[in-house]
């Protein structure tokens, strides 16, 4: 898919609304045991799926690199990233793929209870509306940095999001602690830091960490949304400040360490046909975030100046 389209599908995913079997606790619980993995089968998503289908999907949970988990829908990525001393889980989905998530996270053989903090790319309800629940089977607190707080304590966003005027509510999610640009999340082995890549939403939030395999190493970087788009009052020219940490956000992305780039909608990047290998598709791409970044700058440019033309969005 070339960075444009999968840019412009982006930005429609974030836009349009659109249990699994307890296993044993394992011991070590980084290395799932063979025999837990997918104890029901989980159907395979469908491979024609557009970017805006199977949301709500369970998808067959999978490892992608090392400790780190594809736990999410056919839609919507979650994932796991797990040590022996506890697990650290990004993103919530939709409400009703909060329940897909669980049984993901017990079909690998992991305990939720075992989730330390849950993360969030950004405060819409395609990323953030399971949280409620994955909190509750959990008892982690989510770690959000400040303008996403009042958004996830409510679940309603205000003025300061973009799409405000067409953002569905979710469930509010009850533990909400505030982190800030450039803070590490820590558990056992596991350092996470977090990225402000704001724009798309206030509260935006790029994720980075390393995950080994054999010896291995990877930087993977779960880059948020970075579609400039809104609802029909909304102007980015009206918010300078918001256009110039956008800009910074997309710098910071294109200069991360990124050997596996992996986007909050998993079409965006094509996760799945790179993690099947499909049509010699990489799966380790140290270039992705700086294309990425690049796509979501030529968006916000080609936005600002469609609105300097006094065009509607
Ligand atoms: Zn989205
Ligand atoms: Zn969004």
């Amino acid at each position: 898919m070339l960075p444009a389209l999968a840019a412009t599908l982006a930005l429609a995913a974030c836009q349009s609304p659109g249990a699994g079997r307890p296993v044993a606790h394992p011991p070590a619980a980084v290395t799932a045991p063979q025999s837990a993995v997918t104890p029901e089968r989980v159907p395979a998503c469908a491979e024609d799926a557009t970017v805006m289908e199977g949301w709500n999907e369970r998808a067959p949970p999978r490892r992608i690199h090392g400790d780190t988990w594809y736990v999410g829908t056919c839609g919507l990525t979650s994932l796991l990233v797990a040590s022996d001393q506890g697990h650290v889980l990004i993103d919530g989905a939709t409400e009703a793929a909060g329940p897909h998530i669980e049984a993901n996270i017990r079909a690998l053989g992991f305990d939720p209870r075992d989730v330390k903090y849950l993360l969030n790319s950004h405060e819409h309800y395609d990323h953030a509306a399971g949280l409620a629940h994955l909190q509750e089977v959990s008892g982690a607190p989510v770690l959000a940095r400040a303008p996403a707080v009042a958004t996830l304590r409510s679940g309603r966003s205000d003025r300061s999001d973009p799409q405000q005027g067409v953002a569905p509510s979710f469930p509010a999610v009850a533990r909400v602690e505030t982190i800030a640009d450039g803070d590490t999340v820590r558990v056992g082995t596991l350092v996470l830091t977090a990225h402000a890549t704001p724009g798309h939403t206030p509260g935006g939030t790029t994720w980075t960490w390393r995950s080994c395999e054999d010896g291995r190493c990877l930087d993977i970087a779960y880059t948020d949304s970075v579609g400039a788009m809104s609802d029909k009052t909304y102007r980015y020219l009206d918010h300078p400040d918001m256009v110039a940490a956008f800009h910074r956000g997309l710098d910071t992305l294109a200069g991360l360490p990124c050997d596996i780039q992996i986007a909050p909608h998993p079409g965006i990047g094509e996760l799945f046909a790179r993690l099947d290998g499909k049509d010699g598709k990489a799966l380790v791409d140290p270039q992705a975030c700086r294309r990425y970044a690049e796509a979501g700058r030529a968006r916000l440019e080609q936005r600002l100046d469609q609105e300097a033309r006094g065009l509607k969005p």
